[in-house]
C-alpha cells in the first residue's frame, strides 16, 4: 500500500483480503480538542467525550445519504451523567451533564472513563435515515468504556461483529492525540482473515499512543501487512454545530403552550444556549408571542 501522508482529523477506509473486511482509521485529535475547549472539560472528562464522538462519527461515515445522521446516547448512571454524540457523514458534536468530573487515576495510571461513564445504563443509537421514522437501537452497557460498549452494540444490536479500539491521549489539560480503529468482518469473511485481526488485535489496543508515535498510512500498513490492505476512500472530518436560531424556535414551540405563554408573561424574553457548542440566542417577549401565534395556528390546523 502505497499512499500518501497527510495530517489533521481525517477517517481511512480500508478493506482487506480483497473485501472480506473493512477498516476505518480515524483521526479525530483537533475535533476532540475543540469539543474539550467548547465545554471547558477536564482530561478525564475530554476523554470520554472523545471517544464517544470517535464511535459515533465511525457510525456517521457509513451511513449512506446527504442529510442522514446518528445520534449516541450514553446513559451509564456514572458521575458524568449522561453523554450524548451526534454524527453526520463528516462531522460530529457531543455534550455531556457534568464536563469536569474529577476520579483518582485506575491502577494502570490510565483515565478512569469506565467509572465516569459508569456501566449500569444502556447505550441508545437513533439513525436519521431521512424516511418518516428513524431506526432506534439500543442495548445495555458493558464497561462504560466505550470502545467495548461499540464493539457490543455493533454485535448485539446489528449482528455485525466487531472490533473497536478508541483512545484519548492527554496531557494536562491538552489533547495529544485522539483516534479509533473499526474493523467489521463481511458476509463470506473467511475463519483464517477473522483469526489474523483477532491475534492482531493487541497492537492497536492503545491506539492514541499508536497514532501519537506514527502516522496513521504507516500503522495501517504495519497492522494489516499480509492482509492486502487497500486504501478506498479518505474523509477529512470536524467538530460542526448544527444549531439556528429556526432551531431554537422550534424547540421553544416544542416546549407547549403553557409553558411558553409562562416566559412570555415574565416579560424578561428568554436565552437560549446550544448545549453542544455554547452558541446563545435571545428570543423577546414580542417575539415570543410571535411563535405563539405560530403555535396557536399550527395547532388549528392539525385539527383540521
Ligand atoms: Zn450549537
Amino acid at each position: 500500500m502505497n499512499i500518501e501522508r497527510r495530517t489533521g482529523d481525517e477517517i481511512l477506509h480500508l478493506s482487506l483480503m480483497n473485501g472480506q473486511a473493512r477498516v476505518l482509521l480515524c483521526d479525530t485529535t483537533l475535533l476532540t480538542q475543540r469539543c474539550s475547549d467548547l465545554h471547558n472539560a477536564n482530561a478525564l472528562c475530554t476523554a470520554a467525550l472523545g471517544r464517544l464522538m470517535t464511535g459515533t462519527l465511525m457510525m456517521g461515515v457509513m451511513l449512506k445519504g446527504a442529510g442522514e445522521s446518528v445520534s449516541v446516547t450514553l446513559k451509564g448512571g456514572g458521575p458524568i451523567g449522561t453523554m450524548v454524540a451526534v454524527a453526520d457523514c463528516d462531522s460530529v458534536r457531543a455534550c455531556c451533564d457534568n464536563p469536569r468530573v474529577e476520579l483518582p487515576l485506575r491502577a494502570d495510571g490510565k483515565l478512569d472513563v469506565g467509572g465516569a461513564v459508569g456501566h449500569a445504563g444502556r447505550i441508545s443509537v437513533v439513525k436519521d435515515l431521512g424516511m418518516r421514522e428513524p431506526y432506534i437501537g439500543q442495548c445495555e452497557l458493558v464497561s462504560g468504556e466505550i470502545a467495548m460498549d461499540f464493539a457490543n452494540y455493533f454485535t448485539v444490536s446489528e449482528q455485525q461483529p466487531s472490533l473497536v479500539a478508541l483512545g484519548v491521549l492527554t496531557g494536562g489539560e491538552h489533547v495529544l492525540r485522539a483516534g479509533g480503529l473499526l474493523i467489521q468482518p463481511m458476509p463470506g469473511c473467511e475463519e483464517a482473515t477473522i483469526e489474523q485481526l483477532e491475534l492482531r488485535s493487541p497492537m492497536f489496543a492503545d491506539i492514541s499512543r499508536e497514532l501519537a508515535a506514527a502516522p496513521k498510512e504507516e500503522l495501517a500498513e504495519d497492522w494489516f501487512r499480509g492482509l492486502d490492505p487497500v486504501l478506498l476512500d479518505r474523509t477529512p472530518v470536524s467538530y460542526r454545530c448544527t444549531c439556528s436560531r429556526e432551531r431554537m424556535e422550534r424547540a421553544l414551540i416544542s416546549m407547549g403552550r403553557a409553558d411558553l405563554q409562562e416566559i412570555i408573561d415574565d416579560g424578561k424574553g428568554a436565552e437560549l444556549s446550544c448545549h453542544f457548542c455554547g452558541s446563545t440566542y435571545f428570543f423577546t417577549t414580542d417575539e415570543l408571542k410571535a411563535l405563539m401565534a405560530r403555535a396557536e395556528k399550527k395547532d388549528g390546523e392539525s385539527h383540521v
